[in-house]
């Protein structure tokens, strides 16, 4: 199968449009990351997308719609709370967990009685979404494991050949992917973290949950209560570390441990903020210190990177945890194993 790459116009859209309806798949931008759609409603269409990516079939798909009036029939209750976030986040980056009606198909749902849905921000997602007349399951556009892809050319490099076509819009504007949210009952429970951040929920509903294993591995025997906290994902080839604690003992520290390793024989690379001073090192920036948003923005593409470069070990500055700097953490820790120096 040949893969076209298509900026987003009117006739790009209705061709996307007929594909989705013909069951097939289509990379589609988001503000989030790219995502690998198909007619949510059409179970043979979903399990292209398994197959596309390499996807375990236990791990489910979030479901994306237009507007907030078109979840109606795909869900059995909206309780309240998952009606003042609606409210407070949608269009955005945040998907609700909602039991499911029954014309969602198990393989959509991964066998599971609830559903993820999100209605996003980006105009050329909801355009798609509506050529479609149907909603759309997508996952992150990626072959499973790899980083989530941020630009079109990242779609094309893990789907050349398995798609017919991918919507270019540019770079994603989050970065990361959406906050995922336990929706089904008064007390939602941050499942994963993302462009909608605890302390916005928190502002909304007086209170808010984050689950233990953002920050952690799940050890042997624990339930994912979100499926694909299960998997190693993310992670480049290089082994990966991060380094937390002040400024200047995380710059030292990463500059003793990347000289050693050169010293070794490896190849290291410095993920790193602009404003450190890594001397003449190899450094893939983070953007600003002061931003969390450039490295939610930068994250993957530099996880990415990383791999194109042949680096055998990257170093990696922590981000701090507020606002969006939890998914940025959750997801580099998951890049690293977890694997987190305290200096
Ligand atoms: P992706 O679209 O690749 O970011 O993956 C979607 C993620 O959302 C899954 O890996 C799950 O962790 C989570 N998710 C989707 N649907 C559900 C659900 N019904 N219950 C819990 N988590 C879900
Ligand atoms: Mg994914």
């Amino acid at each position: 199968m040949k893969t076209e790459v298509l900026p987003v116009t009117r006739d790009s859209l209705e061709r996307a449009g007929v594909l989705i309806r013909a069951g097939e798949l289509v990379g589609m931008p988001t503000e989030t990351v790219y995502g690998l759609g198909a007619n949510a409603l059409d179970a043979q269409a979903v399990l292209k997308i398994f197959e596309a990516k390499g996807r375990p079939a236990d791990n489910p798909l979030i479901v994306h719609v237009a507007s907030a009036e078109e979840i109606a029939p795909l869900v059995r209750e909206i309780p309240d709370a998952a009606r003042r976030l609606m409210d407070a986040f949608w269009p955005g980056p945040m998907t609700l967990i909602l039991p499911k009606a029954d014309c969602i198909p198990d393989t959509v749902s991964a066998g599971l009685d609830t559903v993820g849905i999100r209605l996003p921000q980006s105009e050329a997602a909801r355009a798609l979404i509506r050529a479609a007349g149907r909603p759309i399951a997508a996952p992150s556009a990626n072959r499973s494991g790899k980083p989530s892809p941020t630009t079109a050319r990242h779609v094309l490099e893990d789907m050349d050949g398995r798609i017919p076509l991918i919507l270019d819009d540019g770079p994603c504007a989050v970065g990361v992917e959406s906050s995922v949210i336990d929706a089904t009952g008064e007390s939602p429970v941050i499942l994963r973290p993302g462009g909608v951040t605890p302390e916005m929920v928190e502002n909304v509903l007086g209170h808010v949950r984050v689950d233990e294993h953002v920050m952690s591995p799940l050890r042997e025997g624990d339930v994912a209560r979100s499926p694909g906290m299960k998997y190693k994902h993310y992670a480049p080839k290089a082994k990966t570390i991060i380094f937390e604690g002040e400024a200047p003992r995380v710059i030292a520290a990463i500059c003793a441990r990347y000289d050693a390793a050169l010293a070794a024989g490896e190849r290291p690379a410095i993920l790193g903020f602009d404003e450190h001073d890594f001397g003449a090192r190899t450094r893939i920036s983070l953007g600003s210190e002061r931003r969390p948003e450039d490295a939610a923005a930068r994250l993957f593409a530099a996880l990415r990177e990383l791999d194109e470069r042949g680096e055998t070990l990257a170093l990696c500055e922590a981000v701090d945890m507020a606002g969006i700097g939890l998914a940025v953490m959750n997801r580099m820790g998951r890049a690293a194993g977890f694997d987190i120096e305290n200096v």
